[in-house]
């Protein structure tokens, strides 16, 4: 018989969402008039700009002529949209990024999974704790941990803890890791990361020939002008990092699909022979290989968001979702509870009240407000008495769950 990917049984089995789901599904029936409000998802709520829409449409009339019908396009993606990404998203920020560095995808989710094949198994590898659950799972289905101990921790992964008493920035390791995944602004805390915290990592990973892979699928939500949108924005960065980003949150394209990873041609990995071989080139020959390119017509729509009017309603979208944020942030406040981020982040990072843990957190919301939120301890063992709360949605939705948590919660 044949035989499988064995690390596949060392997953925790995805346990955050589907116990939520049973949890509310639990409620709902025995409940059935309860107007529950969800607040834990991480997907955007509002529809597409509608810049991207008109540009989706033109494209699919392109389509529909002999002349202007395209096939596969680049594997790489359109260049007129690469040069779009590397003038608006890199240049304009002073970051040294060419549009050949830049590779158009269908998610950054992907992205961050299928960038292991380029590099070896021997790497050592550290995350956040808590962290985005997908730099964790894809490094166990490639084989490169351990077993999970009672902690839900892997073997092999150094885990560097973010807590209010760091500023939800991890330490520099004293020991050396290969890979480094940062996330900024984070997703689950919200926290950013200031020009200085930035250098040292950059610092780190260069005298330590690390590769940081920085994820910034939610720089379009910083609002202070003090932190850095991209990690290139660093002196060095590189030659030793790759970014992740995304359409998916600042112009409302979860569903649409269009993210971008960038792969300098000067970042260097060593190959068994001890020589340095380019990531761009392999990173290159493996998206050619098992990659087709994003659609024509979504490229089109994602090159609208750089547009003056796409400017303008995607700076509209994040203005309402951030005025979410500073609702949640600011009636959570004045109930006496401790709130972190959701200020350069749709995402605000409770502190529970009176030490609850973060499951019980999530039945007394559940129970005596009707409201849902992500236990900040499906993120890792360190996001023990912290709760995740969402941006994402209606306002009349956010002003209504926030009105039932004052009403219930004193503290
Ligand atoms: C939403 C999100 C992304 C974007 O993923 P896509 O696959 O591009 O939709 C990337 N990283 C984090 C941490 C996210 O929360």
């Amino acid at each position: 018989m044949a035989t499988i990917n064995d690390n596949y049984l060392k997953l925790k089995a995805g346990y955050l969402f589907p116990e939520i789901g049973r949890r509310v599904a639990a409620f709902a029936e025995a409940n059935p008039d309860a107007p529950i409000i969800k607040l834990g998802i991480g997907d955007v709520t509002e529809p597409l700009p509608e810049a991207c829409r008109t540009a989706m449409v033109r494209a699919v009339e392109d389509m529909g002529d002999r002349d202007s019908f395209k096939g596969y396009g680049p594997e790489q993606g359109y260049l007129w949209l690469r040069e779009k990404v590397a003038q608006h998203d890199f240049q304009s920020r002073g970051c040294d990024i060419d549009a050949s560095e830049i590779f158009i995808s269908d998610g950054s989710k992907c992205d961050c999974g299928n960038i292991l094949d380029i590099f070896g198994s021997n790497n050592s590898i550290a995350v956040t704790d808590p962290v985005y659950p997908v730099y964790v799972d894809t490094n166990v289905m490639a084989g490169h941990t351990g077993p999970a101990n009672e902690n839900g921790e892997y073997g092999g992964l150094t885990y560097l803890p973010i807590s209010a008493e760091n500023a939800f920035t991890a330490s520099i390791p004293s020991e050396k890791v290969d890979l480094i995944y940062l996330c900024f602004p984070n997703n689950p805390t919200g926290a950013v990361a200031s020009k200085e915290h930035l250098q040292a990592w950059v610092h780190y990973a260069r005298a330590h020939g690390s590769i940081i892979l920085f994820d910034a699928a939610y720089e379009a939500f910083i609002t202070d002008p003090a932190i850095p949108h991209s990690i290139y924005e660093i002196e060095g960065a590189r030659d030793c990092a790759i970014e992740f980003r995304s359409f998916s949150k600042n112009a409302g394209f979860t569903g649409t699909r269009c993210a971008l990873t960038v792969v300098p041609k000067t970042l260097m990995g060593k190959a068994a022979d001890g020589s340095d071989v380019a990531l761009h080139s392999l990173w290159n020959r493996r998206q050619s290989t098992k990659f087709n390119g994003v659609s024509y017509i979504v490229q089109r729509g994602a090159e609208a968001v750089y547009s003056p009017e796409g400017q303008a309603q995607t700076k509209a979208l994040i203005d309402f979702y951030m005025e979410n944020a500073r609702i949640i942030r600011e009636q959570l406040t004045s109930a006496g509870i401790a709130v972190y981020g959701g200020v350069n982040a749709p995402y605000v990072w409770v502190k529970t009240p009176n030490d609850l843990s973060s499951w019980d957190f999530f039945d007394k919301l559940l129970h005596s407000c009707h409201v849902v939120g992500t236990p900040g301890s499906g993120f890792g063992a360190a996001g023990e008495g912290y709760f995740r709360i969402s941006a994402f949605n209606s306002r009349d939705n956010v002003n209504e769950a926030m009105r039932r948590v004052t009403e219930k919660f004193r503290v």
